[in-house]
């Protein structure tokens, strides 16, 4: 076997495995989707209003402010927002 024989078995494998495991998880998120909801909140970004950054909204630290729920990237910038008087931001 030469060795670009074994490049394109390898590219070849890992394609296969990338769509094996994507097929697999999609199944999984089916399975678990069907009893909660939750799963779905997990893929949706939202925006820090202190650094801007792009936080699953999952992971994100919230604050609930004037009936409004900010969702941040980390403690330091929801102390930093809280810090901020109003409009500021
Ligand atoms: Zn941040």
């Amino acid at each position: 076997m030469t060795p670009v024989r074994l490049v394109i078995l390898a590219v070849l494998f890992y394609i296969g495995y990338r769509l094996l495991r994507s097929m697999l998880l999609q199944q999984l998120e089916k399975k678990s989707s069907a009893g909660k909801k939750e799963s779905k909140v997990e893929d949706v970004l939202v925006e820090d209003p202190v650094c801007h950054t792009l936080i699953p909204k999952k992971q994100a630290v919230r604050l609930r402010r004037d009936g409004k729920t900010y969702y941040f990237c980390s403690e330091k910038c929801c102390d930093t927002f809280t810090d901020n008087p109003e409009g500021e931001l």
